[in-house]
């Protein structure tokens, strides 16, 4: 499946996981993460998929 689309739900907690596993994708904003315009998703796939599962408060989606 490619990933096409990838958001940030409420209640990130600024843990800056994802940023750390995958910043191509994910930066961080004012107080919490954002996801990068721009970007082909699913080059970053592996890596947005292991930011999602370690996200401590899952609120990463992709599609
Ligand atoms: S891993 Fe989850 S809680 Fe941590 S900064 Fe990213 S979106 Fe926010």
């Amino acid at each position: 499946m490619a990933i096409k689309k990838v958001w940030i739900e409420e209640g990130c907690t600024a843990c800056e996981m994802c940023v750390d596993i995958c910043p191509d994708v994910f930066e961080m904003g004012d107080d919490e993460a954002v996801v990068k315009q721009g970007v082909n998703y699913d080059d970053h796939a592996s890596e947005i998929e292991e930011a999602a599962d370690s996200c401590p408060v899952e609120v990463i989606q992709y599609e």
